[in-house]
């Protein structure tokens, strides 16, 4: 048995004032010694926390004591340790960016159906229906359902433009959109069928909640699954395990995730620890002789270091003549 959980969840509901809210709720956390990360807006909460077994439940139950809240779905990891260094609860405008505007959907009012795990895995089996990532190309690039699309995209909010793009491909087909916890899909499943799509759907609590069914025990998933806290990734498929990441420098089979080490690039990459030394951290030429490397720093290189480093590779310092 561990001693701490991580905890995942999302509720759309009104929120009258959500300054008060946040106040309030941040109170609680602490009082809690929880960390994590909460949005709060008036169209409800997204959350993401750690804490003690007996912490996380109190949570819980305080939570489903509040009529608002008192069917929200928690997601639970069994942990060895708080995934979080601090606990921030903030108010934001939408507690999932899609950047929508004036076409912003209300989940409650229009979504795609919710599929549970078992009906999931038949979509993607089934070759009249798309089944689409709807996360960032880096959480992708680390695991995914077999089969599913990976739209050429850096950043969710860039989703709606994609699809409109790339319209003529999909119009036809069933489509079936899936994320981590479930909470992007509720609005984007809402958006496709406002699009003119007719056939929508969406997978019920996310990879999480497939990857937890005893049924599916995370079947037909490849890699790992990305998760926005220091632990970086978790398994999901029970059944087989597969490695799909590749090192962003050799394409050797990887699952480490390191930050570019220009911090101005901050790019998150994939790479084994002996790249990270032969590469110096750096995605590029330009963030390898960066003046501010990490890399650099933390180790104390000196210039001659550094040369001969980038010497091995075939580059050299820029000359400043
Ligand atoms: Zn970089």
């Amino acid at each position: 048995m561990s001693d701490y959980r991580v905890l995942l969840y999302y509720q759309y509901v009104d929120i009258e004032d959500p300054e008060r809210f946040r106040k309030e709720h941040k109170a609680l956390c602490d009082q809690l010694e929880l960390k994590g990360r909460i949005l709060v807006s008036d169209e409800g909460l997204n959350g993401t926390l750690s804490g003690t077994v007996e912490n996380t439940q109190k949570y819980m139950d305080a939570m489903h004591a509040d009529e608002r809240f008192a069917e929200m779905p928690f997601k639970i990891d069994e942990a060895d340790e708080h995934a979080f260094k601090k606990m921030h609860v903030r108010t934001r405008p939408e507690i999932v960016s899609l950047n929508l505007g004036e076409e912003d959907v209300d989940p409650n009012q229009t979504t795609g159906q919710h599929l549970e795990p078992t009906e999931f895995r038949d979509a993607l089996l089934d070759e009249d229906t798309i089944v689409l990532d709807a996360r960032n190309d880096y959480e992708y690039d680390l695991g995914h359902f077999r089969g599913a699309i990976r739209p050429d995209i850096r950043n969710f909010r860039e989703l709606p433009d994609w699809i409109r793009e790339n319209k003529e491909q999909f119009m036809e087909k069933k489509m079936v959109v899936y994320c981590t916890g479930g909470i992007r899909c509720e609005k984007l499943s809402g958006w496709l069928l406002k699009e003119g799509f007719e056939d929508v759907a969406q997978l019920k609590g996310g990879i999480h909640n497939y990857g937890t069914d005893e049924e599916t025990q995370g079947e037909l998933w490849d890699g790992k699954m990305y998760v926005f806290d220091e632990r970086i990734s978790v398994d999901i498929n029970r059944k087989e395990k597969t490695i799909i990441g590749r090192d962003w420098f050799d394409g050797e089979p990887c699952e480490r995730y390191v930050n570019c080490a220009n911090p101005y690039c901050n790019k998150q990459i994939l790479m084994s620890e002996e790249n990270e030394h032969k590469y110096l951290r750096g995605c590029t030429h330009e963030c390898r002789v960066h003046p501010e490397n990490r890399y650099v720093k933390e180790h104390n290189l000196s210039t001659e270091e550094v040369q001969e480093r980038l010497e091995a590779i075939g580059e050299s310092l820029p000359t400043f003549a």
